[in-house]
């Protein structure tokens, strides 16, 4: 058994606009197991991106709690778009996040490029991001998000804005690169093939306001995206969590 790293019990969120509220979260109870790659998935507007704005402490306004094991709280956060700085070298970029919060250490830099030099990107540390394919800046989005050391990534979409191919690739190096440094991720995703080709269990969220319907353990240990979406077992899996979902009707 994996320890947990995060507790959500009875977690609920309303939004009040001018004139309504909306109950976007509806008692949300989940344990995130230690060094797992976790997938939420449900129709869009259900509340995928409100759940994980909570775990990453951008939005406190909330009934329920969130609890991190021994404080390890510490959160890197990566975007559906790159939003790399296109004035900054590579390297520079990966630096950006510890930069903001304190000085960046020799320890820190050598991190950085060992990250970058490890994922391919050895050759670009000092091209700036224009000079980049799509996957490549990614790559290197992730890589800033690493730099952090955070306890646990959160992931909102990150291959949505990739084309069919580029995207399949991206999901391979990307699942690597989290499993190869032990981090514990979630990623909000509303492709199911993608969040059975990434995680070790896959959430589904009801249409909103959110109650959790099922949660799968995806029983494909040590194959990573490529591999498993060629397997029968991704189709059964496919199968049984697409008609979980609430489709427009
Ligand atoms: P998802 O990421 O699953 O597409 P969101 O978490 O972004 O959905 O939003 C869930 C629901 O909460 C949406 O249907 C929307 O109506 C509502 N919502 C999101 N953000 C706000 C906000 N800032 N103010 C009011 N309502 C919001
Ligand atoms: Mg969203």
């Amino acid at each position: 058994m994996r320890k947990n790293i995060l507790g959500i019990k009875n977690l609920s969120k309303t939004y009040y606009t001018k004139d309504r509220e909306i109950l976007s979260l509806n008692n949300i109870s989940l344990d995130i197991p230690e060094n797992s790659i976790t997938s939420i998935v449900g129709p869009s507007g259900c509340g995928k991106s409100t759940l994980l704005n909570i775990i990453g402490g951008l939005d406190k306004d909330y009934s329920g709690s969130v609890m991190f094991d021994n404080n390890r709280n510490k959160i890197g956060y990566m975007f559906q778009t790159d939003a790399l700085f296109p004035w900054l070298s590579i390297l520079d970029n990966c630096l950006i996040g510890l930069r903001v919060q304190k000085r960046v250490t020799e320890d820190d830099i050598s991190y950085v490029k060992r990250l970058l030099d490890d994922y391919g990107l050895h050759d670009f540390i000092y091209s700036y991001p224009n000079n980049l394919s799509g996957g490549m800046r990614q790559r290197v989005a992730l890589i800033r998000t690493l730099a952090v050391k955070p306890d646990i990534l959160l992931l909102d979409e990150p291959f949505s804005a990739l084309d069919y191919n580029t995207k399949l690739k991206v999901s391979e190096d990307i699942y690597r690169i989290i499993k190869k440094e032990r981090k514990t991720t979630i990623i909000v995703t509303h492709d199911v093939g993608e969040a059975i080709a990434m995680s070790d269990n896959v959430v589904v969220l009801s249409s909103r306001p959110a109650i959790i319907k099922n949660i799968y353990n995806i029983d494909m240990d040590g194959d990573g995206p490529t591999k498993r979406r060629t397997s029968n077992k991704f189709n059964d899996y496919y199968k049984v969590i697409w008609e979980n979902i609430d489709n427009y009707e």
